[in-house]
């Protein structure tokens, strides 16, 4: 649906949107296309121009670097995404390098960024890059949009931050703004809601510098237009701001529900023999799909199993006898919105080879668990099996590093299966 220009009264979302237009406080025309466009992108971009943070993938217009950072920005922080980064390029500068890497390679650089079919997605857009389109990417948001992990805002993204294509992009930074600036009180999560948004996008992105100007928009909710804390004073558009006028920054965006949190108790077991532990690797479907990991299975919410019900638990999921034997450790960590209370045991092989018809398993060495992808409770179990010493156990909390935190997620949700 297409937004008229300078009165935003004009589009029946708008009359939905909550925004009362008899209200005398209302500001009836969007402030920002009252004047003309030109008046706003200029302070926008003269601002940019003076505050952009320095950040390693704005020192290139190369595509594959666009790419790769705005896939790990997706619901995590800059400040975690830095050194994964840097990291990854060092290893794949070159999307043939990605392309031609085992997928375990890209795991194992990913861990602890979570949310990993991110770097499975990753891989094989890399391999259709390489196969489909000779190692150079698309320039349209069109075709940029088949790459597996895709979506409509990073191929915007993509297209205008390397190619200066006029792309509109919508994440969750810019949400936040146009939300603001359109004074918009209904719910932008809604069809309705993006359809204003992505047409209110379209139309302030300039033919002249698209990239700058998108990533200022970005910048500027990333740094000043913040969830919380709007910094309305120093803010270098806060002339055309809706929401500023009519002093309901901190009520727009509508906020989106938060999911009920569950509880849940999981046991993970460390299965040893001759120095070797045995471990899983997450078949495709499951939570952290190609990451290895510890026998690993739920129980009762809050339950603390005898030792027999764990050995057999343990004969179920593998096949194997083992004497299970001490708590290693306790550790509380959430994936999405579960909380889980980890509890961990050593278990010693007693009989019995790991039943491929179960998973696929591998018996390691202790310094061969570095090698592999691990979850990041995995790699806590791991480093404790290290150092073990059997000595009394206690309780870790994991803290996780992709954080939802209201504002500082960024750009699409990344698809489910993390
Ligand atoms: S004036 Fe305040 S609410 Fe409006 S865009 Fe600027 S920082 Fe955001």
């Amino acid at each position: 649906m297409k937004i008229e220009p300078f009165d935003i009264r004009a589009s029946s979302l708008f009359r939905h949107s909550g925004f009362d237009i008899h209200h005398s406080t209302a500001v009836p025309i969007a402030p920002v296309f009252r004047e003309g466009l030109a008046p706003f992108r200029k302070a926008l971009r003269h601002w940019y121009r003076r505050h952009a943070r320095s950040l390693p993938w704005r020192h290139s217009v190369d595509p594959y670097r666009i790419w790769i950072s705005e896939i790990m920005l997706q619901q995590t922080t800059v400040t975690a995404v830095v050194p994964y980064f840097e990291r990854f390029i060092e290893r794949f500068s070159t999307v043939h390098l990605l392309a031609a890497a085992p997928e375990q390679d890209v795991l194992r650089l990913w861990e602890g960024l979570g949310y990993y079919s991110r770097a499975r997605n990753i891989h094989r857009a890399a391999r259709v890059v390489v196969d489909r389109h000779g190692g150079t990417f698309p320039e349209s948001v069109e075709a940029l949009q088949e790459l597996p992990g895709v979506g409509r805002y990073t191929a915007g993204a993509i297209a205008s931050f390397a190619f200066d294509r006029p792309a509109p992009i919508v994440e969750a930074n810019t949400l936040r703004l146009y939300c603001r600036l359109l004074g918009f009180r209904g719910d932008p999560r809604t069809a309705a809601g993006q359809r204003l948004l992505w047409s209110f996008a379209e139309q302030i992105v300039p033919h002249r510098s698209p990239g700058q100007f998108n990533q200022a928009l970005m910048e500027l909710g990333a740094t000043r237009c913040t969830p919380d804390a709007p910094d309305c004073p120093r803010c270098p558009v806060r002339r055309w701001c809706g929401a500023c006028a009519l002093n309901l920054q901190r009520q727009i965006p509508q906020a989106a529900r938060r999911p009920a949190i569950t509880e849940v108790t999981e046991v993970a077991v460390a299965i040893e023999r001759d120095g070797r532990y045995l471990l899983r690797k997450r078949a495709p479907g499951e939570r952290w799909a190609g990451l290895w990991d510890f026998v690993r299975f739920p129980v009762d919410q809050g339950d603390n199993p005898r030792r027999s019900r764990l050995e057999q638990r343990v004969a179920d999921e593998t096949g194997l006898g083992v004497d299970v034997g001490e708590l290693l450790t306790q550790l509380r960590h959430g994936v999405t919105r579960y909380r889980i209370t980890l509890r961990c045991h050593i278990a010693r092989w007693r009989t019995g080879k790991p039943d491929s018809s179960r998973g696929e398993f591998r018996w390691v060495a202790d310094q061969g668990l570095g090698e592999l992808p691990l979850s990041v409770t995995g790699r806590k179990i791991a480093k404790l099996l290290e150092s073990h010493d059997g000595k009394a156990s206690k309780t870790v909390r994991i803290e996780p590093r992709a954080k939802k935190k209201r504002g500082r997620r960024n750009r699409e949700t990344p698809p489910p299966g993390v």
